[in-house]
């Protein structure tokens, strides 16, 4: 959802550009002070999650991403009031975001009620679309995890099926991941999950990770003998 600008808001960007990075940083570890594993959230929104999933992860650095400058200054407020050293934000495109990170340096990737984009036409925007996932696949360490939560089960089951033709191997798939206690008892709320879930809406879920590419290619030829 595209929301109105807030006034002052690149000025109000700039002067805590420790927090909501400016430019291509030269490297996260210089950034971070340290060289804990890097997880990321694509389309952050408010910022509950990535900054919940700090507080609960020290020993984790947490950056949230969104193409929105309002809503990442929405953000922003929240991580200053919280004082969470391991969390750092960025206003770019998922799409730009090579250029952020060295190959093969993500550990983890989060998508969180991405927007549907429901006209096919639109299916490429969809945080889910083969393009995005090339991307991510290039960021992430090999095996590299994505973990994606909707409410949406039009968005779910289409995501799934790119993610399997992607060759992404579907770890866990939950279709109402609230009501698994295991899972409950770790997961971080985002801001949408709790407006949906105070509905009654089920919450679905999957976790999914990259193949080992040539694994792949003698899996294929295997089975073709
Ligand atoms: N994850 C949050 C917000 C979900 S709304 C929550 O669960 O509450 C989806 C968010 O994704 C919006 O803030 C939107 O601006 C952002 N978004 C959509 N496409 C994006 C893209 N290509 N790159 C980065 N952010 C994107």
């Amino acid at each position: 959802m595209r929301v109105r600008k807030r006034k002052g808001v690149e000025d109000y960007l700039k002067a805590h550009e420790d927090i909501v990075l400016q430019e291509v940083p030269e490297s996260w570890e210089v950034v971070f002070g340290n060289a804990q594993p890097i997880e990321i959230e694509v389309g952050c929104g408010k910022g509950d999650f990535i900054l919940g999933m700090a507080r609960k992860h020290p020993d984790v650095n947490f950056i949230g991403i969104d193409l929105q400058e309002t809503v990442i200054s929405w953000a922003l407020d929240k991580v200053l009031a919280a004082d969470v050293p391991n969390v750092r934000l960025l206003f770019v495109n998922g799409k730009d975001l090579g250029d952020y990170f060295p190959e093969h340096s993500v550990s983890r990737l989060y998508l969180n009620f991405s927007d549907p984009w429901p006209k096919k036409r639109h299916a490429k925007r969809r945080l889910t679309s083969s393009s995005f996932l090339h991307i991510y696949e290039e960021l992430l360490v090999p095996f590299g995890e994505i973990a994606f939560k909707t409410d949406n089960q039009g968005l779910f089951e289409w995501s799934l099926a790119e993610m399997s033709e992607f060759g992404l191997i579907l770890e866990q798939v939950w279709l109402n991941c609230h009501a698994d206690p295991a899972f409950a008892k770790e997961n971080v709320e985002t801001e949408y999950e709790r407006k949906f879930s105070a509905k009654g809406q089920a919450i679905y879920r999957v976790l999914a990770h990259f193949p080992k590419r040539e694994g792949v290619r003698d899996e294929v030829s295997e089975m073709s003998i």
